[in-house]
């Protein structure tokens, strides 16, 4: 049975620490495959308004081109509103019955996981996998939840921070992929 990696997030932009998340899950869980899922509006962060899906979609696709054990998947963009990880991962166990689905979160959202829609279902369906920040304490995985905690290889960048830095003027080069920050630019983001 195929072993299945779910990565929600804004990617507002992708940068490195997730591109790091998905090389630590697929050796230390094995995983055949890796979703990317960006949302199109995060529960937790309704005063941001994120940037274009179609942006963000193609800047994910350019730093994961050649890694085909990686896919974009668009459905909660398609869905549209505000995005629930319990309607993804009710999609993923149909369409992938019995496979072993692992959901990806930063150590950042895990105090948060009881605030998710529909708890019980979703602790049922999806092993979470946290994946370590740099100055976040060891996991506790809340009730229902099961979950590990992967080694990874902790990066302490985050997407507010490359828009803070592009608005900035500052570099970006070595935060984000070089395609990245070349489409950044080019698309005038974050300015
Ligand atoms: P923002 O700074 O805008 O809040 P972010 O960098 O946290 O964004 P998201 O797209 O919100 O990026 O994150 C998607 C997922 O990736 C979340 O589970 C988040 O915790 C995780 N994540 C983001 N950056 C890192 C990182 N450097 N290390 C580990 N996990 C990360």
């Amino acid at each position: 049975m195929k072993s299945i990696g779910l990565f929600g997030g804004s990617f507002d932009p992708v940068h490195m620490g997730h591109l790091l998340v998905a090389q630590a899950a697929r050796e230390e869980l094995d995983l055949d495959r890796l979703f990317f899922i960006p949302a199109a509006q995060s529960p937790f962060k309704p005063e941001l308004r994120p940037s274009p899906a179609r942006a963000r979609v193609q800047l994910l696709r350019l730093s994961l081109a050649g890694q085909s054990w990686c896919e974009v998947d668009e459905q909660e963009i398609q869905r549209g509103g505000v995005s629930y990880t319990i309607d993804t991962v009710r999609d993923y166990a149909r369409r992938f019955p019995g496979a072993p689905l692992f959901y990806l979160i930063g150590a950042d959202h895990l105090p948060q996981l009881p605030k998710w829609r529909a708890t019980e279902e979703l602790a049922q369906l999806a092993e979470f996998v946290v994946i370590p920040r740099p100055g976040q304490a060891e996991a506790q995985f809340p009730a229902p939840f099961r979950g590990r905690q992967l080694a990874g290889f902790p990066l302490g960048v985050s997407s507010s921070q490359i828009r803070a830095r592009v608005k900035a003027g500052l570099p970006i080069a070595h935060l984000v992929p070089c395609r990245v920050a070349e489409a950044i630019r080019n698309y005038g983001l974050y300015l």
